[in-house]
C-alpha cells in the first residue's frame, strides 16, 4: 500500500489576531490541514482567551496582538473590519520581514485605506474575504469546514509580491476554499449587492415585523416558515461586524439600494395595478437565477437560507412551531 506523507506546511507560525466564528475556523482548518506548524491566537478579553485555551484552538494563547506576531510568518487580522487599522499600527514594529500580513473583513477598500500606512517595508500585505459565515460568533461557533468549497477573495494592491500572494492562495485553498483575486473596489462593489444590501433587507424586515402590535407578533412566530424565518437568521448576524460593514463600504452599499429602490418601486407599481405578467416575468427571471446557484455548488436544494440543516455543526435554530418548510 502507498505511504500518505503528511501535507507540508505553508507557513512555519501562523498568528491569528482575533479568535470569532472566523479566526477560530482558521485556526481549525489550519490545524486539521497541516497548514501552519505552529498557531498563536491573540484575544482582547480573558474570556475568549480562556475559551480558546479550553478549546485548545491554538500552541499558545496571548494578551497583545503585538506578542502574537513576533516570529510569525503569516498574520491573519480576524476582527472587525472598524479596528483593523489600529492594530496594524499597534503591530507595525513586531512584524518580522519577509512575513505576510492578512486579515479577513467582508469590506476590503477601507481595510487597504486603514491598514496600508502601517505595513512597513519588506512586509507584504494581501487582504482577503473568505466569504463563508454564518450568524453565530465567538471561538464556540467556528468550526473546521466552514471554508470548504466557498471563495476567498483575495485582494492584493497591484504591486502585490507573487510570491507571496502566491502562498496566501495555497493556505486557502488547503483550507479547502476555491481563491479568486480581484480590486479591492471591485470586490466591495460585488459584496455589496450579494451579501450587504441582503443583510440591510433581513434587518430592515425583522425590524418592521417587530414594530407590529403583539398579536399579529406572534402570528408572525407562528407562520415564520413561509419565509421570514429566513430573515430572522439573518438578522442574528454579530451587530459590530455588521454595524462596521455598512459605514466601511458607504458608498457601493448606497449606491446598490439605490438600484433595489427603484427595482422595488417597479414590483410596488406591477402589484398596485394588478399586473400579473410583469411579476410572473420577473419571478421567472430570479427562480432561474437561484437554480444557477445551486448549479455551480454554492448552496444546497434545501429548503433553507444557507447551508442544510444536516451540514450545520451546531444545532439548527429551534423552530417554534413543527411545520414543514412551505416557503
Ligand atoms: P466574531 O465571532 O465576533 O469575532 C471577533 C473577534 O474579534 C473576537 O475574537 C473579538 O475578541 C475580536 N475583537 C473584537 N473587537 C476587537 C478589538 N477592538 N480589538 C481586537 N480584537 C477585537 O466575528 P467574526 O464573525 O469572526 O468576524 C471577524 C471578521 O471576519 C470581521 O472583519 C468580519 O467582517 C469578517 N467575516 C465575517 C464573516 C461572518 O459571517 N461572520 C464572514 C466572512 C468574514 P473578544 O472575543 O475578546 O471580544
Amino acid at each position: 500500500m502507498k505511504a500518505v506523507s503528511a501535507p507540508i506546511p505553508v507557513f512555519n507560525r501562523l498568528a491569528l489576531l482575533g479568535v470569532g466564528l472566523i479566526g477560530s475556523s482558521i485556526a481549525r482548518a489550519a490545524r486539521s490541514q497541516g497548514a501552519a506548524r505552529e498557531i498563536v491566537a491573540c484575544a482582547r478579553t480573558a474570556a475568549t482567551r480562556r475559551r480558546v485555551a479550553e478549546l485548545g484552538l491554538a500552541d499558545q494563547v496571548v494578551e497583545t496582538n503585538a506578542a502574537a506576531v513576533a516570529g510569525a510568518d503569516l498574520v491573519i487580522v480576524c476582527a472587525p473590519v472598524g479596528v483593523c487599522g489600529e492594530i496594524a499600527k499597534e503591530v507595525a514594529p513586531q512584524l518580522k520581514s519577509g512575513a505576510i500580513v492578512s486579515d479577513v473583513g467582508s469590506v476590503k477598500g477601507a481595510i487597504v485605506r486603514d491598514m496600508t500606512p502601517y505595513i512597513p517595508d519588506g512586509v507584504h500585505f494581501v487582504p482577503a474575504h473568505p466569504v463563508a459565515g454564518t450568524e453565530h460568533s465567538g471561538p464556540d461557533a467556528g468550526f473546521a469546514e466552514l471554508f470548504v468549497g466557498r471563495w476567498c477573495i483575495l485582494t492584493p494592491p497591484a504591486n502585490a509580491d507573487a510570491g507571496a500572494v502566491e502562498r496566501l492562495a495555497i493556505f486557502w485553498r488547503m483550507l479547502g476554499a476555491n481563491v479568486e483575486r480581484m480590486p479591492a473596489d471591485h470586490h466591495d462593489l460585488v459584496l455589496a449587492i450579494t451579501s450587504h444590501l441582503p443583510h440591510l433587507i433581513a434587518y430592515t424586515i425583522v425590524g418592521t415585523a417587530d414594530e407590529l402590535g403583539e398579536v399579529t407578533r406572534s402570528e408572525v412566530l407562528k407562520f415564520s416558515a413561509g419565509g421570514f424565518r429566513d430573515f430572522t437568521r439573518i438578522a442574528a448576524s454579530d451587530p459590530t461586524m455588521w454595524r462596521d460593514v455598512f459605514l466601511a463600504n458607504k458608498d457601493a452599499v448606497l449606491e446598490m439600494l439605490g438600484t433595489f429602490n427603484e427595482d422595488l418601486a417597479q414590483l410596488t407599481r406591477a402589484i398596485r395595478r394588478g399586473d400579473g405578467e410583469a411579476l410572473f416575468e420577473h419571478f421567472t427571471r430570479t427562480r432561474a437565477i437561484r437554480r444557477g446557484i445551486v448549479e455551480i455548488g454554492q448552496d444546497s436544494p434545501a429548503p433553507d437560507f444557507g447551508r442544510s440543516h444536516s451540514e450545520l455543526p451546531i444545532e439548527p435554530m429551534p423552530r417554534p412551531y413543527a411545520v414543514p418548510d412551505d416557503s
